[in-house]
């Protein structure tokens, strides 16, 4: 398939290429001319008077996290079910506005991998999704309502969006959930985000 337009901007140059033609085959750009040459057969899609861009990346995002005056309260207050599907919006928003990849950093049980999974399996069309899951920060640190609080060396963590946990005695918490924060760890994150500012 060919893609035409009125112009392309591919980021090396400042420069506007007039006339762009670009080649695309099995979902890959393999080829971008800008003479404006069409090879005979093949399909074109025709965006006229629009400039082409690659697709932009995102490197701190938080899918979790909506625009209104208190995000932590509505996370707070969804259940995964619920959170999860405004997170497929946000990425869904995203990809209609140009952010064809995201790296997340920053979940609450790992949904944004379960989103990346989701788009992965070509269900749905939606952004990539490079994701850390629930930060790693101390107990009541930066953003211990996403679950991934951890002290010390035994790693436990308090349960996520239990504001009452924080208050328990570590050595108690650290008993019952080290099992639990050490499978947390085995998961396989593409990304990893520790806040160690607390
Ligand atoms: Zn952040």
């Amino acid at each position: 398939m060919l893609i035409t337009a009125r112009g392309l901007f591919d980021g090396r140059t400042p420069q506007v290429l007039a006339d762009p033609v670009v080649e695309v085959a099995d979902g890959r750009i393999v080829g971008v001319r800008a003479d404006g040459s069409r090879a005979r057969g093949m399909d074109v899609l025709d965006l006229g008077d629009a400039t082409l861009l690659p697709g932009l990346i995102d490197v701190h995002q938080h899918l979790a996290f909506d625009a209104s005056s208190d995000p932590v309260a509505r996370i707070q207050s969804d259940d995964d079910a619920t959170l999860l599907l405004r997170m497929r919006l946000a990425a869904r928003r995203a990809l209609a506005a140009g952010i064809t990849t995201i790296r997340d950093l920053g979940d609450r049980n790992y949904l944004s991998l379960t989103l990346r999974d989701w788009f992965r399996s070509g269900a749905e069309i939606g952004p990539r999704i490079i994701a850390s899951g629930p930060p790693i920060t101390v107990t009541g640190g930066h953003c211990w309502f996403l679950g991934g609080a951890a002290d010390g060396v035994e790693f436990s963590s308090v349960p996520a969006i239990s504001g009452r946990a924080v208050t328990r005695p570590v050595t108690r918490i650290r008993r019952r959930q080290a099992s639990r924060s050490r499978a947390r760890l085995r998961r396989p994150r593409p990304a990893n985000r520790i806040r160690a500012s607390g």
